[in-house]
């Protein structure tokens, strides 16, 4: 195991515009602390509005280029970034564990997850096709070409630093286009990391360019992307209330926009579920990034005939499995939450539920290991009206509902305005197709807890989002579909 990767090789304090890292005008820095100690781990630029529109502009004359070479081409730069990537792993996951606080074994899983988007779309680069249509004309020929949108902006969320960068980028690179990239300001390094290894890769400069800056510059920085003209489309990966912001934004100029936003995934275990397997895909989907992704499950449905058995062994197996700590250390499943506003929040929806007659069978509160820890909670007699089943909780926190009926399961499955994940555990085949179809969400879950990959198409029906990534999905928000008629004949 690797405990003992070094992180320095790849930390960089400086954005990365045009092929050189360089400071904010301003002069300005911010700091990346780490969660679980609250130690400083660097500080990187703070840049602003005019440090973006600089960085669109080199996009955009680099755009002029990058469009004009193959898909063989940009797939061959591609490859020798992602295995670049492969050969610093370790590092890369030590990196993303400091400014993250996931255990070290998730964010090598991450870290993997997310060079495994840059193989695939370096592969998918060479098979982005057109058609040709059969012309109701004999004198005419009818052609539709795929061509890149142009330069895209895109803003990341802080819980997977690496994969979400590499998710929107390497599609976008894969089709032509050039991209300018705000990570989030808890957890820019990831993204900084990967810029050495695209140049090193051989990446033209303006390519892939990375704007770092904190929490107060976030919205003017968002809102020249959102605006310049320069700017084609907007990829967006966090709450639901931004991405609207950024949707409106976008308005001004008609960007195409892709959207992953807020989840409140329903978890439902039938009275036929294999209960043991139904146990580790909770534990699993749950606790996994401390509860902190769009796809944990959020309200854990149980069918009456095995409710009493599914949360005694749910409880047994918190107590066996879990183990709160700091990301580095050995056998670590619970690395602290982001920050101390999000402890803040998950311990309000905690307390709130408590008041209502909710029963905290384990945890319910923080943990002593420090200000950003929370325990692992396990909540029953949890009813629908309470904050922690209508809002996206994003920590660990289970909340239990006991329900009678299918049908009742799928109304309350449905009642959300969210329909990102949703997950069903049952060994009734007829119960599988009815369940899956009649889940209003973008993705399903049947008996497995953890669903994703670089293959298969990531997005959310309704106010979850818009547009799909990953998969050869992922390639549409970033190719214009052309027409081509030719006549004469
Ligand atoms: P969270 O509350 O979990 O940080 P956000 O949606 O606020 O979720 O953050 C996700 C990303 O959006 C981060 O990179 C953050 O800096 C950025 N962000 C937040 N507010 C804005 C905004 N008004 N305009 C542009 N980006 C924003």
């Amino acid at each position: 195991m690797s405990q003992t990767a070094s992180y320095s090789k790849v930390l960089f304090d400086k954005a990365y515009v045009n092929g050189k890292w360089v400071s904010a005008s301003s002069g300005k820095t911010f700091k990346v602390m780490n969660p679980s100690d609250g130690k400083v781990i660097a500080s990187v630029p703070d840049m602003d509005a005019n440090d973006t529109t600089a960085a669109i502009q080199f996009a955009y004359t680099a755009f002029q280029t990058w469009k004009k070479t193959t898909g063989k081409e940009r797939g061959a730069i591609m490859k020798k970034w992602y295995a670049l990537m492969v050969e610093n792993k370790s590092d890369l996951a030590h990196l993303l564990t400091l400014e993250n606080g996931k255990p070290y074994a998730e964010a090598l899983g991450e870290v993997t997850y997310g060079l495994n988007f840059c193989e695939w779309y370096a592969e998918e680069a060479r098979r982005i096709y057109g058609e040709i249509i059969p012309s109701p004309i004999p004198t005419k020929r009818l052609l539709v070409l795929r061509q890149p949108v142009g330069v895209c902006g895109m803003i990341t969320p802080w819980n997977f630093p690496n994969a979400m960068v590499t998710r929107k980028v390497c599609a976008a690179l894969a089709a032509g286009c050039t991209v300018v990239i705000k990570p989030a300001e808890d957890t820019p390094l990831s993204s900084l990391a990967l810029c050495d290894f695209a140049e090193k890769a051989g990446m033209p400069p303006g390519v892939f360019n990375v704007v770092t800056c904190d929490r107060g510059n976030a919205p003017s920085v968002g809102k020249v992307l959102c605006e310049s003209p320069l700017v084609t489309a907007i990829s967006f990966t966090g709450s639901s209330a931004t991405g609207k912001i950024l949707l409106q934004q976008s308005a001004s100029t008609v960007k195409k926009c892709s959207m992953e936003l807020g989840g409140n995934a329903p978890f439902i275990v039938f009275n036929s579920a294999n209960l043991d397997a139904a146990v580790v895909g909770t534990i699993a989907c749950k606790f996994r990034c401390s509860g902190q992704t769009c796809v944990c499950a959020n309200r854990i449905l149980v069918q009456e005939g095995i409710y009493d058995a599914f949360v005694k062994k749910l409880s047994s197996a918190i107590d066996k499995e879990l183990r709160i700590g700091d990301g580095m250390e050995e056998g670590t499943t619970q690395g602290p939450l982001i920050n101390s506003k999000a402890v803040e929040k998950v311990d309000g929806l905690v307390q709130d539920a408590i008041k209502q007659g909710a029963v905290a069978i384990r945890g319910g509160k923080r943990h002593p290991r420090g200000p950003n820890f929370y325990e692992p909670t396990l909540l029953s007699n949890v009813t629908l009206n309470m904050r922690c089943v209508t809002e996206e909780i994003f920590g660990p926190v289970a909340p239990i509902i006991k329900f009678r009926t299918e049908e009742e399961a799928l109304t309350i499955a449905n009642g959300t305005s969210s329909g990102l994940a949703g997950y069903l555990y049952t060994q009734d085949l007829g119960q599988v197709w009815r369940v899956a179809e009649g889940l209003d969400f973008g993705i399903v879950g049947v008996n497995e807890g953890i669903i994703s990959a670089p293959e298969t198409p990531f997005g959310g029906f309704k106010e979850s989002g818009l547009g799909r990534e990953g998969g050869k999905y992922g390639i549409d928000d970033f190719t214009e579909i052309k027409y081509v008629c030719i006549g004469g004949i």
